[in-house]
């Protein structure tokens, strides 16, 4: 598909960003980018418009600038998957993998796909599938623009597919 070729090549790559060794995988160029940003729109949107998804549940922070639109073209609704340590300054009690979403935002059996912009170690998203689960929603699938590939991210994602659209050259 050439439209991966695009997208890769919006995503800015920022060496030892926040430390040192970390490429660091920008996709606020991605967001400039019209062409390459519908693209990774409309990939997503042809792969689950005939899912019967009824929740898309977005990450935060990045998981907020995909999962609207293609909520909105699959006619399902955005959920607001929120980690609490950015709104509380005690961040002990509060672990930075952890997150909320309101009580009454999922129903049991909603048909639900996770989205952020990337899976690393697969943490986060194993969280994002615990939280769905614990209101007794189905994860048909994570979504992520990138993946890298040196973490094998799949392993932790409680059973669940997951598909990515690039992986870092
Ligand atoms: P994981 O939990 O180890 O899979 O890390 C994924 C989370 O960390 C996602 O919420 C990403 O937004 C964030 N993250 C890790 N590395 C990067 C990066 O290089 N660019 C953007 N986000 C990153």
């Amino acid at each position: 598909d050439p439209r991966l070729e695009a997208i890769s090549a919006a995503i800015r790559v920022v060496p030892n960003f926040p430390k040192k060794g970390i490429m660091f995988q920008d996709i606020t160029t991605l967001l400039l980018d019209h062409k390459a940003f519908k693209h990774t729109i409309d990939i997503f949107v042809d792969r689950y418009k005939d899912m019967q998804i009824s929740v898309v549940a977005g990450v935060e922070a990045r998981g907020f600038m995909f999962g609207p639109s293609i909520a909105l073209a699959i006619g399902a609704k955005f959920v607001l998957c929120v980690n609490l340590a950015n709104y509380q300054s005690y961040e002990l009690e509060y672990g930075h993998d952890r997150l909320e979403m309101h009580v009454d935002a999922v129903e049991p059996l909603e048909r639900v796909i996770i989205i952020d912009d990337l899976v690393a170690t697969g943490g986060t998203l194993s969280a994002a599938i615990s939280l769905m689960e614990s209101q007794g929603a189905e994860v048909v699938e994570c979504a992520c623009v990138i993946g890298l590939p040196e973490v094998k991210g799949q392993h932790k994602l409680k059973g669940k597919p997951l598909y990515v659209l690039v992986e870092p050259s």
